[in-house]
């Protein structure tokens, strides 16, 4: 028998990218003559939306895109994903979020956002989308958009027993409010996220364990720090276990963590173990590392498993620290 494929609701960013790859970044007051123009689809909220639908989750997104040509091109791209994009509202009044970016020669980049719409995604849309975040089995949440919006979807949820996994990212100036914090289920920084929201030194996997320790007592069941090449730690009241990341040949790591996240999601959704779920998060973060760009880089489900299936040997979590 087939499992009912998971219902994912995420609330979040919607951002297109325009890159320019240019011998260097400019300087105040410089030009550089760069490369062509490339646009593409980006935005956490977006690329974690995206992740999930390709990964098997029944995804509604929950966003504000502006009424112009690139609010209408993101649409469709979430729609050929199998996206239900009922609450991807066109704002009348505010332009898309577009995000400027360039990237030199050494793949180091400089990046300006405009977030648009995004900072307009309100209390209200989330009430409209309400039924939706109900009858999710786990709601997806970054903070590219107000805290406000984002804590009252956390409050829909958890009021209704659905699980919060928080994507913490970017860190807030005052770091995550106490009562959103008590709304999380699951929370998932990477280290230097995890360094920023705790008073713990970052760089090695003691320091994100004693993080990691710390955000659990702050109310989240269970939480996830990524560390790049260096796998991640998993921490909920059993313990505290370091995953090591698959062994692959990484050519842009840009959304790999967008990447492990969904995946999170989606295994939590699916009520796997955490370890287990956040194994198969891994898998989904190596892929995304090894090729190029944001969304396009997001592995199906079907690549998940068959990479998962060639690294059946692959180590196996850490025992507890
Ligand atoms: P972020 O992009 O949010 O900083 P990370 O860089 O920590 O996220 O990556 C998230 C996860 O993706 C890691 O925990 C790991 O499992 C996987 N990953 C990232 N980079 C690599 C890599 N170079 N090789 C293998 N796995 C990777």
């Amino acid at each position: 028998m087939t499992p009912r494929r998971p219902r994912i609701v995420v609330v979040g960013s919607a951002n297109t990218d325009l890159v320019v790859r240019c011998g260097h970044i400019p300087r105040p007051g410089e030009t550089v003559l760069g490369g062509e123009l490339l646009q593409a689809p980006g935005g956490k909220g977006a690329n974690q939306a995206v992740a999930a639908a390709r990964l098997g989750a029944a995804v509604t997104f929950v966003a504000r895109l502006g009424d112009d040509p690139f609010g209408a091109a993101a649409r469709a791209g979430y729609a050929r994903d199998g996206i239900d994009t009922t609450h991807c509202l066109a704002d009348p009044s505010a332009p898309s979020g577009v995000a400027l970016i360039l990237v030199d020669g050494a793949g180091e980049n400089a990046i300006a956002v405009a977030s648009g719409a995004n900072a307009r995604l309100s209390v209200a849309d989330v009430d409209r989308a309400a039924a939706a975040i109900r009858g999710a089995d786990l709601l997806l949440l970054q903070l590219e958009v107000p805290l406000a919006t984002v804590t009252h979807a956390a409050r829909i949820a958890r009021a209704a027993g659905v699980p919060v996994l928080l994507d913490p990212a970017p860190v807030p100036d005052g770091g995550i409010p106490d009562e959103l914090a008590a709304l999380v289920t699951v929370l998932k920084p990477n280290e230097s996220e995890a360094a920023r929201l705790t008073s713990a030194a970052t760089g090695d996997v003691t320091s994100a364990a004693g993080a990691a320790r710390q955000l659990l007592a702050r109310g989240p069941h269970l939480v996830v720090v990524t560390r790049g090449a260096a796998g991640a730690v998993v921490a909920n009241r059993d313990g505290v276990v370091a995953l090591p990341a698959f062994s692959v040949t990484a050519v842009d790591t840009t959304a790999a963590g967008d990447a492990f996240t969904a995946a999170l999601a989606v295994g939590l959704a699916e009520r796997l173990p955490p370890a287990e779920a956040a194994r198969r998060a891994a898998a989904a973060g190596a892929l995304a590392a090894t090729r190029r760009g944001a969304q396009p880089s997001l592995p199906t489900r079907a690549e998940q498993e068959a990479f998962l299936a060639a690294h059946v040997t692959a180590p196996r979590p850490a025992a507890d620290r």
